[in-house]
């Protein structure tokens, strides 16, 4: 497999782009196991920032046409936004984009920065789903976690939400955190559950380089689990669907109509295109990344110069690879044909029933859930 990295050039494209990603990377703390790019907010800088993101959205434009299907605002820590600078880059949006045929726009929301106030606005401008960070309902572990937020500053975020209007709201948790027992966990999806929410996320905590949790982790400190993640999903899965989630990909779980349609999009191989430093585009065989720095990225888009970092030529394998490993995630699977070139891995793991054929496509069980990267490795 091939992979070319050169820099700075656009992608052009004729037909339309339909799933625009927003990064905003601004958090008011850091938690030590995060490893996307973000920084600490500077006051001076983040107006700033939002000309640039209205900037290079202008930039975009003039090489692709934009017909917005989905769009989501993730980080970072949209909310760490004021409600003016929301309203001004949210508002600018709306006025540079075709949105005629949009279906969903997400917000990323931190229990820690919603107020009515902020609530408001983003529905106002046409926002219609709010991903809530909460992570946990035990504060213990919210302070290990190191998040801003507590328990009960989290669940008045969610009535505020709802007060607001929004009808379609996702909560995100974390499992295999250390220390975390089973009866936590099972207790945090107990209080999920009657909350009410549309849709579910549930991240297993990986321990990513360059992170305070993998010093720790390479310290003794903390240490990784394999038995115990499996038990967690395996109760995760239980417990959702039997309250009448549909597990439609690993880690997401929602109430029929409500499976966000930004992230099945992505799954199923579509174009997106992602403005804002760090954020990633694929077009094609095209795949851009821009600098992961929000005061170059500021400079180089307000100078009237691309953000964009590197750009990768993905090989026909390598999109098909990524297809075949995103589609295993997802209760649709992937069509049976497209694991032709590979029988024998097929076979051998029908027979350990971890996959299993239906209706043309093969699909993990619930088991075969429980090893995903596993069995999507094998047929790379
Ligand atoms: S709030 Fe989210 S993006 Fe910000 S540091 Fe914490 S985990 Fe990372």
């Amino acid at each position: 497999m091939e992979t070319e990295f050169r820099s700075g050039s656009a992608i052009h494209n004729c037909s339309p782009i339909t799933h625009l990603y927003v990064h905003i990377p601004f958090c008011a703390r850091i938690c030590p196991y995060c490893a996307f790019y973000k920084e600490r907010a500077d006051p001076s800088q983040t107006q700033r920032f939002c000309e640039a993101l209205l900037s290079e959205l202008e930039q975009r434009s003039a090489n692709s046409p934009i017909a917005t299907e989905t769009i989501f605002l993730g980080g970072g820590t949209p909310t760490a936004l004021t409600t003016t600078q929301l309203g001004y880059l949210l508002g600018g949006f709306r006025d540079r984009l075709d949105l005629s045929a949009l279906q969903e726009w997400t917000v990323e929301a931190n229990p820690g920065s919603v107020s009515p106030r902020k609530a408001e606005l983003l529905r106002s401008v046409g926002v219609n789903r709010i991903s809530l960070g909460v992570q946990s309902w035990d504060d213990d572990l919210l302070r290990l976690l190191g998040r801003e937020h507590n328990a009960a500053q989290a669940e008045a975020s969610f009535q505020i939400l709802r007060e607001a209007g929004f009808t379609n709201l996702s909560v995100d948790l974390m499992f295999g955190l250390p220390g975390q027992t089973l009866a936590q966990w099972e207790a945090t999806l107990e209080k999920t559950i009657a909350l009410g929410p549309e849709h579910i996320s549930t991240y297993c905590l990986t321990y990513e380089e360059d992170t305070e949790f993998f010093a720790r982790q390479v310290r003794g400190e903390f240490r990784e689990d394999p038995d115990s993640d499996a038990r967690f999903l395996e109760s995760a899965m239980r417990m959702l669907e039997s309250a009448g989630f549909e597990h439609y990909e690993i880690s997401n779980y929602a109430r029929e109509g409500y499976a966000s349609s930004h992230n099945r999009g992505y799954w199923a191989g579509e174009d997106y295109l992602g403005i804002g430093p760090s954020a990633f585009s694929t077009i094609g065989l095209e795949r851009q990344q821009n600098v992961a720095d929000y005061r170059a990225y500021s400079d180089r888009v307000l100078a009237g110069s691309s953000p964009v970092s590197s750009t990768e030529i993905l090989t026909a394998e390598m999109k098909r690879g990524e297809r075949i490993a995103l589609s295993l995630r997802t209760v649709r699977g992937i069509p049976s044909v497209e694991l032709d070139p590979w029988p024998e891995e097929r076979r051998e793991f029908e027979e350990l029933g971890l996959l299993r054929e239906v209706r043309g496509h093969c699909v993990l069980t619930p088991q075969g859930k429980l090893l995903a990267d596993s069995v999507a490795a094998a047929f790379l």
